[in-house]
């Protein structure tokens, strides 16, 4: 039988842009950072860890990382023609 190791949509050979990380072992689910998003790109259904549920509407404003008790979310930088692209730039591909 094949193999079933599922692998993700191919982007243009890139993986896609995360702009937050949440390690799930430190995560406690206290909701601080759900709580203090101000893009509501944050979730944490019942019973689970917190969860990056729109991270298109992300700005990297950092709140959460900074609020997070456990240190359990780290926002991840901005690659260079993402953020170029976010800015309404043209990139630089
Ligand atoms: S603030 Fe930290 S510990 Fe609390 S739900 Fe968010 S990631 Fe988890
Ligand atoms: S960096 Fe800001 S906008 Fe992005 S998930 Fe954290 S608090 Fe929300």
């Amino acid at each position: 039988m094949p193999g079933s190791v599922e692998a993700g949509p191919a982007v243009e050979g890139r993986p896609p842009e995360v702009p937050v990380e949440i390690n799930a072992k430190w995560c406690k689910g206290c909701d601080i950072c759900v709580a203090f998003c101000p893009k509501e790109v944050l979730v944490r259904p019942e019973g689970e860890k917190a969860q990056v549920a729109h991270p298109e509407k992300c700005t990297r404003c950092g709140l959460c990382e900074i609020m997070c008790p456990d240190l359990a979310i780290v926002v991840i930088p901005a690659r260079k023609g993402a953020r170029a692209q976010a800015q309404g730039g043209a990139g630089d591909a």
